[in-house]
């Protein structure tokens, strides 16, 4: 007998992880959660049925995630992270020794607590000092946040269920507002190829760009993603990804990194002719 985990990406698509055992399986408030242990990726877990994290491609969407903004201004001192309760995000941000503080949002702390038992290799950072943990609604937290933060990163599921207030212009705007003049915003935006994530991939980047005078997109190919092609946002008020990177002063940090690096820092902004377009013509 064959054991099959199946995602729909789309109602004419599947995608199949060839699963060994499944690890655990529990609802919490707000989602069902389950982790499962495959050849092929090691452990996974999903939310409601779509993947999260898996061990074997994770590196890839936490080093895009946090090792752009951070080299852009390796000054960033005070960070917001939403989402983002497997640690993952956390992990590469507390290897900057000048990142001060984190506070951290999760709506769920059953997700958190999963991936202490399950993924200690992602959760490694959640118990240093500099984080703080609050297990609230990412949407509500930051409305009351202004001039705070360096970096705000949106590590979140995608718009719909918990994640849906954090693809709306309230929650953009107050991110604007909880950002310091020269703040960073980046959040997780999307695959560009399927007709029902380009919606939402076009809908949260006109949203961004009406309110920050600096916004780019860039990419990444995450095998467990549907499509394998995914986005990241990347917002600012003053700091340009590319203009403004300071490359000499991230080498002298000596990081490890598994997938990135500067040459793809400047890379992962250009982007392929349809969704260039797709994002120029991006309307609600
Ligand atoms: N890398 C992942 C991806 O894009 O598939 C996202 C990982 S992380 C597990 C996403 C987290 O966002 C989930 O744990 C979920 O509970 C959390 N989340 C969803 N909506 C939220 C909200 N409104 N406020 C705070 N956290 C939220």
């Amino acid at each position: 007998m064959e054991l099959w985990y199946t995602e729909q990406h789309t109602d004419n698509v599947r995608f199949s992880i060839l699963v060994d055992q499944q690890l655990y399986q529990g609802q919490s408030d707000f989602q069902r959660i389950d982790v499962f242990h495959s050849k092929e990726f090691g452990k996974f877990f999903t939310l409601d049925g779509l993947m999260m994290v898996t061990e074997k491609d994770e590196f890839i969407y936490h080093d895009m995630i946090v090792h752009v903004p951070m080299a852009t201004n390796p000054d960033i001192k005070r960070v917001l992270v939403i989402g983002a309760g497997d640690g993952g995000t956390v992990r590469e941000l507390c290897r900057y020794p000048g990142v001060e503080h984190i506070d951290m949002v999760e709506i769920d702390k059953l997700v958190v607590d999963v991936c202490l038992e399950y993924f200690p290799s992602t959760t490694v950072s959640l118990n240093d000092p500099r984080v703080s943990i609050f297990y609230e609604d990412g949407l509500k937290f930051v409305r009351s946040r202004v001039n705070e933060y360096d970096l705000i990163i949106v590590d979140s599921t995608d718009p719909f269920g918990p994640g849906e207030g954090l693809f709306t212009r309230e929650f953009y705007g107050n991110c604007y507002h909880a950002l310091k003049d020269n703040g960073i915003l980046v959040n997780q935006h999307e695959n560009p190829y399927y007709d029902t994530y380009q919606h939402s991939m076009k809908r949260a980047h006109m949203r961004i760009k009406e309110l920050f005078p600096i916004t780019r997109v860039y990419q990444a190919h995450i095998p467990t993603y549907p499509s394998g092609h995914w986005l990241f946002g990347y917002a600012s008020k003053t700091i340009d990804p590319i203009k403004d990177l300071k490359g000499d002063a991230w080498t002298s940090l000596n990081l490890e990194t598994k997938y990135y690096n500067l040459d793809l820092h400047v890379g992962c902004f250009a982007l392929p002719n349809y969704v260039k377009e797709l994002l120029d013509h991006a309307t609600e």
